[in-house]
């Protein structure tokens, strides 16, 4: 990584977002405080990501500006209508904080640093979004405004890219925010498991979307959400397999008349007719409307 020549503080904040980045490609989805506390090694020091005493916000003394915030929820399940549509929300001044703490928040503002963003989902555990930036600053409000605008996918994260996160500059493209969020309440709510064979590599799963992503009614809440292996969900995106509003499963005919190797025969063929692993809170489970829609692709793709 080209980092060399960068100051201490901009290094910092790179290998923070390049280490989520690797938890979250070998299969984390969501991070415990516990976890968060811990941090990371950077340059021969443990850096936490969190703050150890619940504050919500965390200044580590030797950066300049602050390294991130976080905002918590109470409840033991994932608060599954998380609204994050929008690309900017209010951050207040923390009642537990001393003046110090706003103020690195304010000197990431005046410089345009960017920060992490620790977004709730259940108690003790949130899913980072990063890279953040603090647009305004209302003392007399109370608060800052935070622009989540410039969120990277965080298999699109690019450090070598660092020029673009150096400083605030503006989005021109809305990026498609809830996925990591939707993917952590997918993930729990099917205990990391593929809905169709049971694989359980969360880093081989993905969320997928029952009714379609394009599509407008294809929301990021976790009754329109399956988790799929990599394999069903390509074949469920192709309409090689498809999900029955009865929760089971149905393989593309051709294909079930098909004679190859191992792969198709245990991972698709046999799947036909299996019932789908279903979350065990019945407010998880998929919506029938969701899926008789999806049936209706499948079966005109299949007709
Ligand atoms: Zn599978």
């Amino acid at each position: 990584m080209a980092t060399d020549g960068l100051d201490y503080d901009l290094r910092l904040r790179l290998a923070a977002f390049g280490w989520l980045s690797e938890q979250q490609a070998r299969g984390v989805s969501e991070f415990d405080r516990v976890m968060l506390c811990h941090g990371f090694e950077f340059e021969g020091e443990r850096v936490p990501l969190v703050d150890w005493a619940g504050k919500g916000i965390r200044n580590p003394r030797r950066l300049r500006s602050t390294l991130s915030i976080r905002t918590t929820t109470k409840g033991t399940y994932p608060d599954t209508g998380v609204d994050i549509a929008d690309d900017e929300f209010e951050y207040h001044y923390q009642a537990r904080s001393t003046e110090g703490d706003n103020t690195k928040l304010r000197r990431a503002y005046e410089l345009g640093d960017p920060l992490i963003y620790f977004h709730g989902i259940r108690s003790g555990w949130s899913v980072p979004l990063y890279p953040v930036y603090v647009i305004a600053d209302d003392p007399a409000a109370k608060v800052f405004t935070i622009d989540l605008s410039r969120v990277e996918q965080y298999d699109e994260f690019d450090p070598t890219g660092f020029d673009d996160l150096r400083r605030y500059a503006p989005s021109t493209s809305l990026r498609r925010l809830h996925q990591p969020v939707f993917r952590a309440v997918v993930m729990h709510a099917y205990e990391n498991q593929c809905s169709v064979c049971r694989l359980r590599h969360p880093e081989l799963l993905d969320a997928a979307h029952i009714v379609r992503d394009r599509d407008e009614h294809g929301f990021a809440h976790v009754t329109n959400g399956l988790a799929l292996c990599k394999i069903h969900h390509a074949a469920y995106d192709r309409d090689l397999l498809g999900i029955r509003p009865d929760y089971h499963v149905a393989v593309n005919h051709r294909l079930l008349d098909e004679i190859d190797g191992p792969m198709l025969r245990h991972g698709l063929q046999e799947m036909h007719d299996t019932r789908l692993h279903l979350p065990r809170r019945r407010v998880d489970r998929p919506s029938a409307e969701g899926l008789a829609a999806r049936w209706q692709e499948f079966t005109t793709a299949n007709a």
